[in-house]
């Protein structure tokens, strides 16, 4: 069974969230943030965070709030495909540490695919802030 871990207000994203760690945001409302992964398992990776919960996963999100999450993830996945026109797009989201699960805050990644092209392990190699932001204001300019 998924261990149902306690919220960490000092996980990563809730310091992100608090701007204690800088981030590269692609967008922002009030329901939930968008940024790059600063390990990229291609380059592209985004990620949605829900803003007004303390979910660690996906099976302890109230689900009103889940549903506007993965509407927004589909918003960001499509000013991805429209920005860098990978030819596929892996929408990814981890529960427990057993599955993966690094950051106990939930969240999407939205990992673009490109044939031919061998994607990154999982958190691995750091990528450089100035490409980074370079790929947030390309998918910002498809939202
Ligand atoms: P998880 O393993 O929990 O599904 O995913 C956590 C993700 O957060 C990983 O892909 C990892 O690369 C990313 N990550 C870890 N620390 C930071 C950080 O400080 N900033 C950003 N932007 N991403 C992070």
């Amino acid at each position: 069974m998924v261990e149902m871990t306690t919220y960490d207000t000092n996980n990563i994203f809730a310091k992100v969230m608090r701007g204690e760690i800088p981030n590269t945001t692609v967008y922002e409302d009030d329901d939930v943030l968008s940024f790059m992964d600063i390990f990229p398992q291609s380059e592209g990776h985004t990620l949605v965070i829900p803003k007004n919960t303390q979910a660690t996963n996906f099976l302890d999100i109230d689900p009103d709030t889940l549903a506007v999450l993965i509407q927004r993830t589909q918003k960001l996945a499509t000013a991805v495909n429209n920005a860098l026109n990978p030819d596929g797009i892996r929408i990814i989201q981890f529960n427990g540490e057993a599955a993966g699960q690094t950051v106990f805050h939930l969240h999407f990644h939205i990992i673009p695919a490109w044939t031919g092209c061998q994607m990154q392990p999982h958190s691995s190699n750091p990528a450089d802030a100035v490409a980074l932001q370079a790929l947030a204001d390309k998918i910002k300019v498809c939202l």
